[in-house]
């Protein structure tokens, strides 16, 4: 327990509002706790051991927004060193030729060398964008994920499944997904039980990935705090405040543990099967744990899409972390937001310190540059995937040293 009873927290008030030195103009209320405790609601600890209230109304978190004063080098980075494969894009409605023009050209000004849809596109409609990717200006440009429809898992459905994962692959799929995260989530058997992640009955279509050379990208659970209870110690209150459906109330869906225990489960049992966790598993504020999980399987890469302000907010530690998984880790963006990506390229490519995030509500922190080698770069943003991906351009990269 971190709380203090409120009603001995109401005692220690009392005392502090009666006592006459502690008393200022405007009624100032303090109060002790003990190490561990936390203050009371609407004081802060401003000494170990000691809360007190502001003396005038305090703005609420919408509206505290505090002008940073330093002064320190800054090195935008509107272009990626290296071409990037973005692994976990997202264009919507791209396969027009005037759409598919602007997208290129968005990706030609930020650098971004292939734009991989990870859009769950299958059968008839897979065919119809890949032969749209051929016919235009940019065939190397643009690749394709198939998905994989999980509703009525029963008797009959992996064959089916298979039977349609061999096609796509067969289209031209590059990989499958992003299988979603209502994969653990929401999704449920033809009998009407959740369908766990690890499920038996999904088994031949991870075996036929393996077998076709598509590396699976699986987007598990979220945020661990979106499990979390939601109150006034939650990282991401702000968040969860601003879009409430992003909650997962215990009593309505398995915990963030049991997901990722899932997730685990299924990389272990298919080690001839490649994996990328999206995300970077939702593990990036953990990130020995996510490297245990890399120790432990060599089938199992990672994407970056998204969880930038935990990777910005530990330089050191993810500096570190992305030198010795160099060879695991892809770069991804997610929501294709052309300005947005710049971000990623400086906290990448840059020693820059406390700089903006381009959400105001996942973090209340800054971000600094994790300045990583040339080499890793490279892996990063298109090395990987190259390798990865037996469908993607394999000419045309920049040479190394
Ligand atoms: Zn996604």
């Amino acid at each position: 327990m971190k709380r203090m009873p409120a009603f001995a927290a109401a005692l220690l008030i009392t005392a502090a509002l009666a006592a006459p030195a502690s008393a200022q103009m405007g009624g100032a209320a303090s109060a002790t706790i003990e190490p561990g405790e936390q203050c009371p609601e609407g004081m802060t600890e401003v000494r170990p051991g000691r809360c007190q209230a502001p003396q005038v109304p305090p703005p609420s978190i919408v509206d505290y927004r505090p002008e940073s004063t330093l002064v320190t080098a800054e090195h935008l980075v509107p272009r990626a060193k290296f071409p990037a494969v973005d692994f976990h894009g997202h264009p919507r409605g791209f396969t027009t030729p005037e759409a598919m023009a602007e997208m290129i050209a968005a990706m030609d000004e930020l650098n971004v060398g292939v734009m991989i849809a990870a859009n769950n596109v299958s059968g008839d409609a897979l065919r119809q964008t890949v032969a749209a990717i051929e016919a235009s200006p940019w065939p190397d440009r643009v690749r394709v994920m198939t998905g994989i429809d999980f509703s009525d898992v029963g008797p009959g459905w992996a064959e089916r499944a298979v039977a349609q994962l061999e096609a796509d692959a067969e289209a031209g799929a590059v990989a499958i997904g992003e299988i979603s995260k209502a994969l653990g989530l929401r999704y449920t058997k033809a009998d009407g039980s959740r369908l766990a992640i690890d499920d038996p009955d999904l088994d031949p279509i991870w075996e036929a990935a393996g077998r076709l050379g598509l590396p699976v990208f699986l987007h598990t659970a979220d945020p661990a705090e979106f499990f979390e209870p939601f109150d006034n110690t939650n990282e991401r209150w702000l968040e969860l405040g601003l879009f409430p459906n992003r909650r997962y109330p215990s009593d309505e869906f398995p915990s963030f543990e049991q997901l990722l225990e899932e997730r685990d489960n299924l990389f272990r049992r298919h080690p001839g099967t490649v994996f990328v966790t999206a995300h970077l598993g939702w593990q990036a504020n953990d990130l020995g744990a996510l490297g245990r999980l890399f120790d432990e399987n060599p089938n199992v890469y990672a994407e970056i899409g998204a969880v930038l302000y935990d990777i910005g907010r530990q330089p050191r530690g993810a500096h570190d972390f992305f030198v010795r998984y160099q060879d695991r880790i892809l770069f991804g963006k997610d929501a294709f937001q052309p300005n947005e990506y710049p971000y990623y390229w400086r906290v990448l490519e840059t020693a820059d310190e406390y700089f903006d995030y381009y959400r105001g509500y996942h973090a209340f922190w800054k971000l600094y540059g994790i300045d990583l080698p040339d080499e890793v770069l490279r892996k990063v943003y298109f090395e990987n995937a190259v390798r990865l991906m037996s469908g993607m351009p394999q000419e045309g990269w920049p040479e190394g040293e």
